[in-house]
């Protein structure tokens, strides 16, 4: 095995991750050789388990909850689309240099357009969440031109200064990018993204009222597994279409496999037997 080119997952939690099963899936089918692994990091550790799993050859990381932000510290080089998130999910190493990117964004994009068909252009769009979920795909989304943008979150300030560093890139884009209360959003828009950590704190429901549904609108929760049920079923009874995050999840995978191999693996399969074994 230590022949074989490393890679790993740090997050705390990590064991829940599927990004071993989803690379080991993408690197089967596309005959490349790789090992792939969970690593845990205490939340003042993060740091130095990386370091250690650099200098014993790692090539590679994917970064989840609570990182991303320490992720993009660390580097010595950040994508244009990590440094506007200031978080970032993939890092890649060279020698000295620890280079960042952010493919959360593109991920979701991509699952949205590509996998649900919904093409976002023109659209009236509804983000809810301003943590490194929301922060990682909100530049994507923007350029992906939806005639509007509204970002809600809890704490109105993270809203606002995300809404400020996007500002340029939406005008860029001919978006028109404003925040809004969580209990005051706007009504039926035609894509509603929660991008905030309720569902996996156990909600029972989605963090905004179902005025802002229309029949038909795609409601994706970035949530995937149990615990995004609860929002998934409140869209599905407002006429919605619901959409959990396991799409984004191989996506944002299938971006990170693509930049460290350099070969972009095919991902309809892969999430077919994700879905297939989650029943
Ligand atoms: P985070 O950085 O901890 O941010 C959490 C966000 O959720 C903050 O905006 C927070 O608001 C908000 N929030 C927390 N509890 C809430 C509640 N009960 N009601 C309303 N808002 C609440 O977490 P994150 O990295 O952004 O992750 C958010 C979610 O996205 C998680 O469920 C994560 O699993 C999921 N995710 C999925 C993928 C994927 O590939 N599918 C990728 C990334 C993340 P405040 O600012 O007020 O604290």
């Amino acid at each position: 095995m230590t022949d074989l080119d490393r890679y790993a997952v740090f997050g705390h939690p990590v064991q829940h991750s599927l990004s071993p099963q989803i690379h080991q899936a993408f690197a089967e089918q596309t005959g490349q050789r790789l090992a792939y692994a969970r690593l845990w990091a205490p939340l003042d550790g993060f740091e130095a388990v990386l370091r250690a799993f650099v200098a014993g050859g790692g090539r590679g990381a994917n970064v989840t909850v609570p990182f991303k932000f320490e992720a993009l510290r660390l580097a010595t080089r950040r994508s244009a689309r990590a440094e506007l998130a200031q978080a970032a999910n993939v890092l890649s190493f060279d020698g000295e240099e620890i280079h960042a990117d952010n493919s959360d964004g593109v991920g979701l994009v991509r699952d949205i357009e590509a996998n649900a068909g919904c093409a976002l252009a023109g659209r009236r769009v509804l983000l809810i969440g301003a943590g490194g979920a929301g922060a990682g795909v909100l530049g994507p989304l923007l350029e992906a031109a939806p005639a509007e943008l509204t970002l809600v979150n809890r704490t109105d300030e993270r809203a606002q200064d995300l809404v400020l560093r996007h500002d340029e890139l939406a005008r860029g884009c001919g978006v028109r990018l404003r925040t809004a209360s969580l209990h005051a959003p706007g009504t039926a828009f035609d894509v509603v993204i929660n991008a905030s950590a309720s569902s996996l704190e156990g909600a029972t429901a989605s963090p905004v009222a179902e005025t802002v549904l229309r029949p038909g609108t795609l409601a994706v929760d970035l949530m995937y597994g149990p615990k995004a049920q609860p929002f998934l079923d409140w869209a599905q009874r407002h006429g919605a279409q619901p959409r959990d995050g396991l799409g984004m999840l191989v996506e944002q995978a299938a971006e990170a496999f693509a930049a460290w191999r350099g070969v972009r693996p095919q991902t309809a399969p892969v999430l077919a037997a994700l879905r297939a074994l989650k029943g």
